[in-house]
Order: structure tokens, then sequence, then C-alpha cells
């Protein structure tokens, strides 16, 4: 229930798991030498054998001396005498071959009548004489001398392949770490029809993709192009989607790392790794380099306590200047996202540096409902499920998580054996990665069941009847990842803004499970600690971020977080007095909390005791109970906060 969708600890991180592989790129020699070897080798006994079967067809027959063919001329035993060159091929009355040789210089007829052959016994048999300039004659002289030139160029061949079809490879070969996207590996490549939505950030980067492709044309007339983009939002909306997107585009080598892959063991390598990665990927220019996750080594300087840390300055000192040092022709373009730059120091975002941000927004209904259709592509779906119905359940979801209901829907249809994701796999998937896997094997005890069944009930109560809190979609008490149980709340459409009413009807219905336990239990259970810590924020954030406090009035006090970012610096009189009204705010909302639930205990009760015999409520079952207990549900013309919201 915070302003921008709520991070709560219970959501399942699904940045990680979905980030494509990218091929990391080794030494030509480290990957494939034995596989070349064997390639190699291979080849060259396949052309030896070629040429064994070329310069002898079949069998040979058996040869004979000259004197023996003068013999058996004479006695009409040979038929027929091809010459070629100087080699004779006899063929016999009987049909038998034999072969003979003669002297370079003289012709068979001369030889035999020198043995003494009578004429007439010599052309009784049929000579052919075959030009020395068959093919066979050359082939059989010609390729033991053109063999080995043409396996030596086959060779030649081979090798330069491998050192400029993977050219990158010889670029990685440094210290830099970096992964490199070889632009001709069409497997890998992404495009901008590979991201959804992002319009305005596709926008922005057309043109570095244009600079990219035709440098050529902003150079000559002058323009300046930037050096450095960052690119700003939250965890998952696809930043680094995008940026290999934009290499994908304009065709160019993706040289990627991450900044926390700067820092490592040893003072001193962050800063070398930034100084071998600049070089190399200039000497591929245009080429871009991205650094994801720069918060990790971006961070305001030297305002850690106990003195920051080395590594991450040096290194962090070492891309500014390496951004400084480029020319304006170069044409190598530095990407860079965060999803914190209200950490990153100012430093960085210098004209000349980080001077170009593009913010990417989570996904509204429409872009959502394209993530789903990218994502289904190589699904098959069956004909009930429909992406519009997925994505109107999902606001505030990031494209990550969107991913990630898509992949989980496969996965529950593999696992009941069905060929086709049908919608009610994709509904459920919404709350498996909203809240974590069911857990039905947690069995509550009775009394658990009850303490948790109230609790959600005091929520879903509350929720209904403060005007404008988020209506409920789903009440359950079927355990969730860590949660015993949970309250889903959705908007009826996509909100940027949060209002301070809002603000106060939220905390009051967040508070609403630990009123109720309190309530009927006189007891208080370890189940709403998480409750609290989100009141505690959300008050907190309304104090001194937005100005929504009526004794401090409309400033945004800084925090020790963004100290060089935002706001102003307070005292320890105002950290005070922040503390005593975020008490305030909460103080309120709790007994709003409990005047509702005093008031509608009617409705509490048997919202909770329904709850206890079917363990979940869906939105029409919950307006009965509503309604029978004279509340009216919210309509659609209600005003609505903007994230779906679970409550637990
Ligand atoms: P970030 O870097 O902002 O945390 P990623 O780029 O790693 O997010 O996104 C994670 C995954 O989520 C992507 O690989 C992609 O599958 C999916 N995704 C996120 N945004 C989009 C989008 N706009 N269109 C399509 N897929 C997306
Ligand atoms: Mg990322
Ligand atoms: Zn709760």
């Amino acid at each position: 229930m915070a302003t921008p969708r709520p991070k709560s600890p219970r959501r399942p991180s699904t940045g990680g798991k979905n980030k494509k592989k990218k091929r990391i790129l080794r030494s030509p020699f480290g990957r494939s030498f034995a596989g070349n070897l064997i390639s190699t080798i291979l080849i060259f006994l396949l052309l030896m054998s070629l040429y064994t079967f070329i310069s002898s067809p079949g069998s040979k027959p058996k040869e004979i001396s000259l004197s023996q063919v003068a013999q058996d001329v004479s006695a009409q035993k040979v038929t027929a005498i091809k010459v070629s060159g100087d080699t004779l091929n006899l063929t016999y009355e009987n049909g038998t071959k034999r072969v003979s040789r003669k002297g370079p210089s003289t012709g068979l007829p001369e030889i035999l009548a020198t043995y003494g052959v009578k004429p007439a016994m010599i052309s009784k048999v049929a000579i052919t004489v075959q030009g020395e300039s068959g093919w066979h004659f050359w082939l059989v002289t010609l390729v033991p001398i053109l063999l080995p030139i043409i396996f030596l160029i086959f060779l030649f061949w081979f090798l330069s392949r491998q050192v400029k079809g993977a050219g990158m490879q010889a670029f990685s070969f440094g210290k830099s770490k970096a992964r490199i996207t070889d632009p001709a590996d069409t497997k890998q490549r992404v495009t901008f029809a590979d991201v959804a939505g992002a319009r305005e950030a596709k926008d922005e980067l057309m043109e570095i993709v244009d600079f990219l492709k035709t440098p050529k044309k902003f150079l000559d007339i002058g323009a300046r192009i930037p050096k450095g983009i960052l690119l700003m939002g939250a965890p998952g909306t696809g930043k680094t989607l995008l940026a290999r997107a934009v290499a994908g585009e304009a065709g160019v080598p993706f040289f990627s790392i991450s900044g926390s892959e700067f820092v490592e063991m040893f003072v001193g390598v962050g800063a070398s790794r930034v100084r071998d990665l600049f070089q190399v990927a200039k000497r591929a220019a245009p080429a871009i380099i991205f650094i994801d996750e720069i918060d990790a080594v971006g961070r305001v300087r030297g305002s850690g306590v106990g003195g920051g840390n080395d590594e991450r300055e040096q290194t962090l000192n070492q891309i500014l200047v390496e951004m400084d040092g480029f020319e304006p022709t170069e044409k190598v373009i530095v990407m860079a996202a965060s999803n914190r730059p209200d950490v990153l120091d100012p430093a960085l975002l210098r004209p000349g540096r980080f001077d170009r941000r593009v913010v990417i927004d989570l996904p509204d209904r429409r872009d959502r409902e394209e993530i789903l259709k990218i994502h289904a592509r190589k699904k098959p779906l069956g004909p009930d499920t429909d992406m519009s119905v997925v994505a109107a359940r999902t606001p505030g979801f990031s494209g990550a998580e969107l991913y990630s209901i898509m992949n989980e829907s496969a996965i529950l249809a593999a696992r009941e054996n069905r060929k086709e994701v049908t919608q009610y796999d994709l509904i459920r998937s919404i709350e498996k990665v909203m809240l974590g896997p069911e857990r039905k094997s947690h069995m509550l005890s009775a009394k658990e069941k009850r303490v948790t069944a109230y609790h959600e009930a005091g929520h879903a109560i509350i929720s209904s009847v403060l005007p404008y809190a988020d209506p409920v979609h789903k009440i359950s008490i079927i355990s969730r990842g860590r949660a015993a149980g949970y309250t889903l709340k959705l908007p009826f459409e996509d909100k940027k803004m949060q209002s301070k009413k809002e603000f106060l009807d939220d905390i009051a219905s967040t508070l609403g499970g630990f009123a109720a336990e309190e309530m009927i239990f006189n007891d208080i259970t370890t189940g709403p600690h998480s409750d609290l810590a989100v009141v505690t924020a959300l008050a907190r954030d309304m104090v001194s971020r937005y100005g929504m406090s009526d004794t401090l009035g409309p400033v945004a006090f800084a925090s020790e977080r963004n100290a060089q970012q935002i706001g102003v610096p307070y005292s320890q009189d105002i950290a005070a007095k922040i503390d005593a009204e975020v008490s305030h705010i909460i103080d309120v909302a709790k007994k709003r909390a409990f005047q509702v639930l005093k008031e509608h205990r009617g409705a509490l009760d048997a919202t909770a005791e329904r709850l206890i015999e079917v363990e979940t409520l869906e939105r029409v079952e919950f307006e009965e109970i509503l309604i029978a207990n004279g509340i009216t549900p919210k309509k659609k013309e209600d005003d609505a906060p903007k994230t779906a919201t679970a409550t637990t």
C-alpha cells in the first residue's frame, strides 16, 4: 500500500531469474582449440581418401610386362587396348583386364612390331589412344601438387573466419570482465520489437540508434551526441532489455558489465577494469558500453559512515575520467541503468557524462497487455485466454513480473500435463507472483485460523468502508509465501498520484488487521508486524517527503540516504518533530480503524466466519456479505489509488 508500488519483502524477486543469458566470450583458444584440431584432422583425412579414390578407380587390374602383351596379341587373346599416356589397358577375349606400361616416346604399334608381332595381328586389336589432355591425366598430375595448396588455403580461411567472425572474442581477452554481445549473433539479438510499451524511452533511444548507425550524418553537421545515457526506472521495467535493444537495433557490439562486478576483493581492480573496458570498446567502435546497476559504484562519494569505500570511489573516478577523455568523434556510447537515481553521485550526472536521462515507468494497462503478448508468443494459449483481463488485474506490475506470470502459468499447465495455457492458469499465477506460492501444507491451528480470518476481515471491512481505500478484490486465509493470509485490493484504474486522503485511508485499512485482532481477542500476535512496517513507512513519507503534515508544513526534508539530492538538511529538533508527527498520524488512523470495526462489527464477524468456512472469498461473495450488513460496495466511479496491493 505504499506510494509507488509496495515492494513488500514477501514479493518474490523476479528480476534475476529471467534475464536472458548472455554469452560469455573467452579467448579463441580456450573455447574450441580441441574442436578445431579434430575438425581439421577430419577434413584432412577426407581429402586424402578422396585423392586415393580418384587416382585409383576400383581395384587395380594385374600389371603385366610388354613382352607378355606382345605374346598375347600374337595369340589373338587380346581384343582391345586403350592407351592413355604411357599406360596400356588391355581387354582380353574372356573379359579379364590387364595393364601394362610402355616407354614415353614410342607408339604402341611400333613397340609391338619390335617384339615381333605381325602387323595383321596388330590390326585385329582395337587400339584407342586417349589424349594426354584427358581430365584424368590432369587430375592425377595436378592433385598431388594442388592438394596441399588447397589445404593451406582452406586452413587460412578457417582461421581467419575464427578471428573475424568472433572478432569480439579477441576484445574480451583483457581483464574487463564485460560480457560482449556480438551484433552478428542473431540468436541473442534483441530489438525494440521485443520491448513493449516504453514509447517515450524508445523514441529517445531511437536517436542514439540513428547515431550509431550513421555517425557521419551527425558529425558532419557538428552535432554533439550525448556520451552517457542513464536509464532510470523501478526494478524489472526493462532497463537492461532496452539497452540491449539499442545495440541490437544499431547492430553494434554491446559491452555489458554490472556495477557490482567492478568492485571485487582487490583494491584497484575496479579501476583497471574500467580502463580496460573503455579501451576495448573504443577499438570496437561504434559500440555501446552498458553499466548495469550503476548505483553499486556510483553512489554519492564520501557520504558513507566510516569514510566510504576506497575501491568504489576509485572505480567511479575512473569512469568519470574515461568519459571525460572521450573525443567528440568517438563513436562509443555509454549507457547505464539504475533504479536508485537518487543516490547517484552528482558528478555522474554532470554535462558530458550521463547528461541524458531516460525514465522508464511501470507499464500502464495497455502496455501490460502488450508485454504479456510478447511473452505469450512462444506459448500455446487456450481459446479462453484473454490478456486484457490479466492486464486489468495487474496494475503496478513490472515487465519482469508479467514475464513471470506467463512463465508460471506455463509451468502450471505443464505440471498438470496440459498442452495449452488456460485463463485460470494465468489468474492463479498473478497471485503466485504477487505473494509467493500457496502453502497448502502449512496448516493453521483452529485458533490461528480464527485470528487470521479476523485479521484479514479487518483489512477488508475498513477498505470497503473508507471512501479513499482500494476496493477489495479477494480475501484469503490460505498461506502464501510467508504470509498467513492476504487481502487483495485492486483499483479501478491506473493512477500515478496518491492524495493525502488516500494515504490516510490506506494507513487505516492496513492497521485493520491489527485493530481486529486486538478488538476480538484482546491480544496481538506477531502477524501484523509487517503491516506496521508498511504503515510507518507510509506515514514517514507523508511527513518528510510529500509535505502532507499539518504541523511541519509543505517541506521535503532530507533523509540520510539522499542527503545531496532532495530536501533540506534538518536538525535533531526537526527529527523529533517528524517522529512525533508520524506517531500522531498512525495514532489517528488506529482510532479510525477501531471506530469502523466497532460500527460494522456484524460485517466483521460475518466475513471472518465465512472465511473460516471457505478460506477464500472472491469479490462477489464478499460484497454479498457487505450488502447483507448494510455496507454499499464501491462502484467504479469511486476515487481509487493506483496499484494492485496485497495486505497480509
Ligand atoms: P531491469 O533491468 O529494469 O531490472 P530487465 O530489463 O532485466 O529489467 O527486465 C527483466 C525481464 O522482464 C526482461 O528480460 C523481459 O523479459 C521482461 N520485460 C521487462 N520489461 C519489458 C517490456 N517493456 N517488454 C517486454 N518484456 C519486458
Ligand atoms: Mg537490469
Ligand atoms: Zn495484515
